[in-house]
């Protein structure tokens, strides 16, 4: 996506390459980070499961990523300073806004409670919701992000608990569901957050982070109860863009890096 936008803007002196950081023998997070700068990187995307653990490395870090507690963007400025971003959060937004999905009177659902979902959260009540509910596996996850958002967003009711079927089942009306757990991808393909004897009304969105596989099991279920269902595609496409603006200060060719994940999407997960 980056390197297709690159050669169509003519940015010839940058190049996107994977930097995978071992955990085993023991994780070097830090060296890693701090090499960027040494080795004149322009900047980096940080993944799971290192997009908390390099904050305390930044010499800058934006509002919403201290807030949220996560860096998925690093801009090494001209002083050689290491910025720390999150563009996930806004990439989603801009997702919504593009398909003129407004928040501001829905009741809105997260499912999971890891760093994609604190990104989602703020981003989300930033932009204005009714409600806000979270509910993960580990509650105590769930509890801990509810409570960060409650003391920065003071007007808007927030909850947290259990992610479980009978919770599931004895939620308010919700009008839009955000998949932030990573059930439906790799080895739980066949698996979704979700009852599956709980049908999804038409009127709802249901909104999947995984874009690979296209079509998880819960959208699949979404689509066929008749409810809006939506995938992480054009969140990467715009989180992408937002890192690409950071980096090379240049409009990013969003047509392109579109069409190049199109043309990459049949890849296996760890190719992208
Ligand atoms: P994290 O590892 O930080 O969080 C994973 C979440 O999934 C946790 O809430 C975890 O619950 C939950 N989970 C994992 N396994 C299970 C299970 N078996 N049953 C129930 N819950 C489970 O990951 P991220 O938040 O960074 O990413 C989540 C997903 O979002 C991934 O699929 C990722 O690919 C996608 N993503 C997509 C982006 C896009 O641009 N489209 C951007 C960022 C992420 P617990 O806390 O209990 O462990």
């Amino acid at each position: 996506m980056h390197n297709g936008a690159f050669r169509e803007l003519g940015l010839d002196t940058y190049i996107y390459i994977p930097l995978p950081v071992p955990k085993y023998p023991y994780i070097r997070i830090k060296e890693a980070i701090l090499g960027l700068r040494a080795l004149g990187f322009k900047g980096a995307n940080i993944t799971v499961p290192y997009k908390e653990a390099v904050l305390p490395y930044m010499d800058y870090v934006s509002d919403s990523a201290r807030i949220i507690g996560a860096i998925n963007t690093v801009l090494i400025d001209d002083a050689s300073r290491l910025c720390g971003y999150n563009t996930d959060s806004l990439g989603f937004i801009n997702d919504l806004r593009e398909r003129q999905i407004f928040t501001s009177s829905m009741d809105v659902l997260i499912l999971g409670a890891g760093g994609s979902a604190r990104a989602i959260a703020y981003g989300l009540l930033d932009y204005g919701v009714k409600s806000l509910t979270i509910l993960n596996r580990t509650k105590s996850k769930a509890d801990e992000i509810a409570q960060n958002m409650k003391s920065k967003f003071l007007n808007v009711p927030i909850t947290s608990d259990i992610l479980t079927h009978e919770k599931l089942h004895e939620l308010p009306h919700i009008d839009l569901i955000i998949n932030c757990t990573s059930l439906g991808l790799n080895e739980s393909i066949d698996q979704m957050p979700w009852d599956k004897a709980l049908r999804f009304r038409g009127d709802q969105i249901v909104y999947d982070l995984i874009y690979n596989p296209e079509e998880t099991e819960l959208l699949k279920k979404a689509q066929a109860d008749g409810a809006l269902a939506i995938n992480g595609r054009e969140m990467l496409v715009h989180q992408g863009a937002l890192a690409f603006s950071l980096w090379t200060g240049h409009k990013p060719p969003v047509e392109i890096m579109r069409h190049e994940l199109e043309m990459k999407k049949n890849l296996p997960e760890g190719d992208f």
